[in-house]
């Protein structure tokens, strides 16, 4: 077997803000293997991720505003971290270049 796959964090841009409750969200952060056949899936509204699925409900789109390749508790500090936006590229965030430098990976898509 090859070297373990680290596997691969993305953050999604909604479209429109999704409001409901107290929550005001514009991101989702999520992890994969496979994110190319992940955010497919998040795209018909399937999966397990509760809020994609309210997203589809409510014919809101998303765009992939990065990806980067790192382990899933790179997923972890971003979703527990606050303001999204600055870790999304389409918001004019850069924090996620610390991140980069942190895990040591240099690759985007
Ligand atoms: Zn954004």
């Amino acid at each position: 077997m090859a070297a373990k796959q680290p596997g691969y964090v993305y953050i999604l841009h909604f479209r429109e803000a999704l409001t409901g409750g107290k929550k005001h969200s514009r991101h989702y952060i999520g992890w994969s293997t496979n994110w190319i056949r992940r955010t497919q899936s998040h795209r018909q509204g399937t999966g397990r991720a509760r809020i994609m699925e309210v997203l589809f409900e409510r014919g809101i789109g998303f765009d992939i505003a990065v990806v980067i390749k790192a382990g899933p508790e790179v997923e972890r500090k971003i979703k527990r971290a606050h303001h999204h936006a600055r870790y999304c590229p389409l918001c004019g965030g850069t924090k996620l270049h610390d991140y980069r430098d942190w895990e040591g990976h240099d690759e985007r898509y």
